[in-house]
């Protein structure tokens, strides 16, 4: 038996800290934090996850904006819309909901984002600031969202092999960064690893962000390791994580569930990261 690591209910509880704070500081700056998400198209998990978002941020007592696009938009009219939301004073964050149309080049809109209001710490200055450990950097929001549930369960992690499975810009790479700043042993799998069963048995910290439902059994897990389960996964309308949490939960020490678990802090992060970029870009006009 092992201890869930609930990450729903602290979503929750960092979500109401984030009110109280947005709450005070708005009195004092007489200006709400203000998130402006792009949607291009009408992906329906985008939509859903842009929909989420915007209930968060308006819950938190920030305001949001959706700016809804057709796929036909060409680059120059988003690269438009980018530069005239850097220019805005008003605007804290900027967020570009992924995947946009294959016509549009996504990484020269993403580094058009001024780094100081890019929320989901997707910009080349943010990536290298967050691998230099520059403590100004904005983080991904589902990375820090992992170390926020290591923080509340007080997880070890200094000298302990951390094994993370995945190296995507949104969570392999960044939570290898973040595991490394916080003193671990890291290694990174993905899919040309050899043997990866050997390594990922001697993780006493296994993260998986892999996109395939139910992969990760017993076997690949080392009995009391804390399994992190960043996958969601839909199998026949139910979601469902990267791990096999029936397989696995009865030999590990700690295991994330899906749902409720890395989930929710996605989403808390994000309302982190923009209360993070409102702060300092308002204490710089006192
Ligand atoms: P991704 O960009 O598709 O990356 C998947 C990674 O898994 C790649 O690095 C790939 O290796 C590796 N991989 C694929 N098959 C493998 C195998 N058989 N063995 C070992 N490694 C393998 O995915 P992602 O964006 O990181 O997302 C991963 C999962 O997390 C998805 O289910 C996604 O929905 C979920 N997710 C959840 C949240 C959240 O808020 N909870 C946020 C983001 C993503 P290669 O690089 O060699 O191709």
């Amino acid at each position: 038996m092992s201890v869930i690591l609930d990450g729903k209910s602290l979503s929750l509880k960092l979500r109401e800290q984030i009110q109280v704070e947005t709450q005070e500081l708005v009195s004092k700056y007489k200006k709400q934090p203000h998130l402006v998400v792009i949607l291009v198209g009408e992906n329906p998990a985008s939509q859903s996850y842009v929909h989420s978002k915007e209930k968060a941020c308006i819950k938190a007592g920030m305001k949001s904006t959706v700016i809804l696009k057709e796929d036909t938009i060409t680059q120059l009219e988003l690269e438009e819309i980018i530069i005239h939301l850097n220019d805005d004073d008003s605007v804290h964050g900027i967020l570009l909901q992924l995947p946009i149309p294959k016509h549009l080049d996504e990484e020269k809109i993403i580094n058009l984002i001024d780094p100081r209001k890019d929320v989901d710490g997707f910009t080349d200055i943010n990536v290298g600031k967050l691998n230099k450990g520059r403590s100004d950097a904005l983080v991904p929001c589902t990375p820090l969202g992992i170390t926020r549930i290591l923080e509340e369960y007080n997880i070890e992690t200094i000298g302990k092999h951390c094994v993370i499975i995945g190296r995507s810009q949104i969570v392999g790479k960044p939570i290898a960064s973040l595991m490394l700043q916080r003193n671990c042993t890291v290694t990174t799998c993905h899919s040309k690893t050899q043997d990866m069963r050997g390594i990922t048995n001697q993780a006493d910290i296994l993260v998986v962000a892999i996109g395939k439902a139910n992969m990760i059994d017993e076997t690949y897990v080392k009995p009391g390791a804390v399994v992190i389960d960043v996958g969601i996964n839909r199998v026949e309308g139910v979601i469902t994580g990267d791990v096999d949490f029936d397989r696995v939960e009865p030999i590990a020490g700690y295991i994330t569930p899906v749902p409720k678990g890395v989930g929710p802090m996605t989403i808390a992060c994000l309302l982190e990261n923009t209360l993070t970029c409102y702060k300092r870009m308002e204490s710089c006009k006192q």
